[in-house]
């Protein structure tokens, strides 16, 4: 497969899920607009090694949270590379908290990060996926959009929410040669899992070793976490030619976790 000639904008991709999905579409000769927070020179050096594969790769720094950030770097996007084919929306945070101790800053981030950005940058490039009568909108949600898990309200909402969003992008679109899709995963090891082990340690009372082997991998019949690059090579999958009837759809890839 090749992606020569074609452009994404990959939110959320300075680390973890989002920068395997932005390699993974730069090896294939796809312009990548990569986005999300970080060291300046970290982000520099990422940049400059999707560069190496003969693309135009840039960065922006809109934060996901904020409407008129997102559509700043939807029209840079569009500008430098005359449009955006692929649109992969992957930015996402986490908090763990019971309901009622939840932070209503909390819960307004997550729902902005985690669902709403997703509609802004979907608005903003579906006008010239409809042009060209191709595009790609691949939607991170999680195992957490099929099931829930406690201290988790705003992620679980969120996840549900993009998966009822990705669906009516799918009906929306289906003639127009654009396919919507998400990818659950389960755990998967990166910064954000990392993070979250503190506060379920503390509010389930459990040791490091404990939430990794109890809570996290316990809901994984496989035992094992799934990996970046995997969740990137079915994002691949879902930009080629043989994926074009798959839309609307919700992929697992959670070890077995929502068979459950
Ligand atoms: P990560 O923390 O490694 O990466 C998150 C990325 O989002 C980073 O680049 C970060 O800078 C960026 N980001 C955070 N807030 C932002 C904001 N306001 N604006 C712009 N960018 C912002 O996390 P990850 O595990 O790679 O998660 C990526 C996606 O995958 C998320 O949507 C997450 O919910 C989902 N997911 C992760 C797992 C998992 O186990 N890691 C499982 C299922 C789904």
């Amino acid at each position: 497969m090749t992606l020569k000639g074609k452009s994404a904008v990959v939110t959320g991709s300075t680390s973890g899920i989002g920068l395997a999905i932005a390699r993974a579409l730069a090896g294939q000769g796809c312009n990548v607009m990569i986005n999300g927070f970080g060291d300046p020179g970290a982000i520099e050096t990422e940049r400059a090694a999707l560069a190496a594969h003969g693309v135009d790769a840039r960065h922006h720094g809109a934060d996901m949270s904020k409407p008129a950030e997102i559509a700043a770097m939807m029209a840079e996007a569009a500008a430098a590379f005359g449009n955006v084919d692929i649109l992969v929306n992957n930015a996402g945070i986490q908090f763990v908290s019971p309901v009622e101790d939840f932070p209503l800053e909390k819960w307004d981030a997550i729902l902005a990060i985690n669902l709403s950005s997703a509609f802004h940058t979907s608005r903003a490039a579906i006008p010239g996926m409809k042009a060209q009568r191709w595009g790609r909108i691949i939607n991170t949600a999680s195992a957490h959009s099929l099931v829930a898990s406690p201290f988790k309200s705003a992620y679980v909402a969120a996840k549900h929410g993009i998966a009822g969003l990705t669906k009516t992008l799918a009906l929306e679109l289906a003639r127009h040669g654009i396919t919507a899709n998400c990818i659950s995963p389960g755990y998967v090891w990166s910064p954000l899992v990392e993070k979250q082990i503190p506060d379920t340690m503390a509010a389930r009372g459990l040791t490091r070793e404990q939430v990794i082997g109890d809570v996290l991998l316990a809901a994984q019949p496989t035992r094992e976490f799934v990996t970046v690059d995997q969740v990137a090579a079915l994002a691949l999958f879902l930009c080629s030619d043989a994926a074009a009837q798959i839309t609307g759809a919700n992929m697992s890839m959670d070890g077995g976790w929502t068979a459950a």
